[in-house]
């Protein structure tokens, strides 16, 4: 049987917004010595905006957009969200033919019958498409049709007003160790990750390396110590998985990652974390 504790614990934890799907996982967070944050929607709002618009010779802003916009329509990625917002009209279904996303790169689309490239600069590098970085701090989107580049947009996330107090939160109840994993680019992630104080930064990962760098964090610990990783996405949840604890950012994250989730935490507050695990500690000092 379970003892009562840790139904107290579970009951508190979910009182003050965090929802842990069993004891083992109250237990878990306890032992958690390093914290992995993913930074899109986690560490940062996920809520982009397009800041500038750089159409290639022969393009024009307007067209750039709304081939953008077209080539989103079907995404649920954030960035896709702030292109087709910033479009504002609407975007027939059956515009957009032969839709594929490709994870950690961006979107093909065949739109009015020709191809239509929309993500960063490894999606134009793995199609061999010469492109021009843009100036200005932000994630980019680089624009190709039927094989020629076709510009870019500069989107701008915000960090959350709460995750450098996250940070801060975790090293007084004892987590050392923070480490932020992101598909982003370096500059962005760089950006990021100093301003919160991040200790450990990995950026351009695709989906499989942020499971590679998890698996790296499980082989280097020592004793009972536990890792908790921290994401909000659908790329997030083979790292959910894998991660000795997987937390969710449920206040706006997706059902897969919430489902595949050990604890969520139903605010979009990352300093619930901490707040976990002062209740596991003081959950074990009831139950033992
Ligand atoms: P994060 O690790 O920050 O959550 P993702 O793994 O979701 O990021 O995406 C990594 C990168 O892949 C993004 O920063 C972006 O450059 C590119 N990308 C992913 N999905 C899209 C999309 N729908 N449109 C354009 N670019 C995308
Ligand atoms: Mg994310």
């Amino acid at each position: 049987s379970i003892p009562l504790g840790f139904f107290g614990g579970i009951g508190a934890a979910s009182r003050s917004g965090i929802l842990i799907k069993g004891s083992n996982y109250l237990e878990a967070l306890n032992d958690v010595k390093t914290v992995v944050f993913d930074k899109t929607g986690t560490l940062t709002k996920g809520q982009f905006k397009v800041t500038a618009i750089y159409p290639a010779e022969g393009m024009t802003e307007d067209e750039l957009l709304r081939l953008a916009a077209y080539a989103e329509s079907h995404s649920s990625h954030p960035i896709a969200e702030s292109i087709v917002a910033a479009y504002g009209r609407s975007i027939a279904g059956n515009a957009v033919a032969d839709y594929n996303e490709i994870s950690g790169h961006g979107i093909r689309a065949a739109i009015e019958g020709r191809t239509v490239l929309a993500g960063n600069a490894r999606l134009m590098e793995r199609e061999g498409i010469a492109f021009r970085q843009p100036d200005g701090a932000g994630t980019i989107v680089h624009l190709a049709v039927d094989g020629q580049y076709a510009g870019s947009l500069v989107i701008a996330d915000e960090v959350k007003e709460d995750a450098a107090r996250a940070i801060a939160a975790l090293r007084k109840v004892g987590v050392n160790k923070t480490v932020m994993l992101t598909g982003d680019a370096s500059s962005v992630a760089q950006d990021v990750g100093k301003r919160l104080g991040v200790g450990e930064i990995h950026a351009e990962l695709l989906p499989q390396d942020k499971v590679e760098q998890i698996e790296r964090l499980e082989s280097g610990k020592t004793g009972r110590e536990k890792i908790a990783f921290v994401g909000d996405g659908i790329n997030d949840t083979p790292v959910l998985a894998r991660a000795d604890v997987g937390i969710a950012m449920g206040g706006l994250g997706s059902d897969a990652a919430i489902e595949a989730a050990d604890i969520v935490i139903m605010t979009d507050e990352p300093s619930k974390i901490a707040s976990a695990i002062g209740i596991a500690r003081r959950t074990r000092a009831i139950v033992w």
